[in-house]
């Protein structure tokens, strides 16, 4: 099949002053386009011709699987942003969140911590297994929770190209932003 680059949920400028419409121009008009693009090139001819995305991140390797997950992951960033959203979680995720990790702010100072900490470029990832249990882990590159059999629920990109218009190399100052402009009540329905 051929993919498509997906519309965002907001305006360009919506998610201002925490991350930019000239970020948004580029990382989602031109990375995330680009990512597109090469997938649908790379999969010309190939037994991944017309698999859905999420098969072809979970079986692919090399350059399809880069460009696949790299699709994938955007959407799923991308799609966890509102200019209006829910501050914090309530409900089931609220409670899980409590139990796997004592608090919410102590899941907060955990994720910010494994994304500040990942070494180059790549994603913090929240996810569930297969018990329910919440489990935060640090993926290189295009690496996502899915080869690894994880449900993800959220994530924070931490290549710099998703913040360094805006924040120059202050990786630190991208992530505490960053919470700003989360909206939990997507958060909770992929929970
Ligand atoms: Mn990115």
């Amino acid at each position: 099949m051929t993919f498509e680059l997906p519309k965002l949920p907001y305006e360009l400028d919506a998610l201002e002053p925490v991350i930019s419409k000239r970020t948004l121009e580029f990382h989602h008009g031109k990375h995330h386009q680009a990512y597109v693009t090469n997938l649908n090139n790379l999969i010309k001819g190939t037994e991944f011709e017309n698999a859905s995305l999420e098969t072809i991140v979970t079986k692919s390797e090399g350059g399809i699987f880069n460009n696949a997950a790299q699709v994938w992951n955007h959407t799923f960033y991308f799609f966890q942003f509102s200019p209006n959203g829910k501050h914090a979680p309530e409900g089931a995720l609220a409670e899980a969140i409590v139990r796997d990790f004592g608090s919410f702010d102590a899941f907060k100072e955990q994720f910010t911590k494994a994304a500040a900490t990942l070494f180059g470029s790549g994603w913090a990832w929240l996810s569930k297994d297969a018990q329910g249990k919440l489990v935060i882990s640090q993926e290189s590159n295009a690496g996502t929770p899915l080869k690894h059999s994880l449900t993800p629920i959220f994530t924070c990109d931490v290549w710099e190209h998703a913040y360094y218009l805006d924040k120059q190399n202050a990786r630190p100052a991208y992530i505490d932003d960053f919470w700003k402009i989360v909206d939990w009540s997507v958060i909770e329905k992929r929970f």
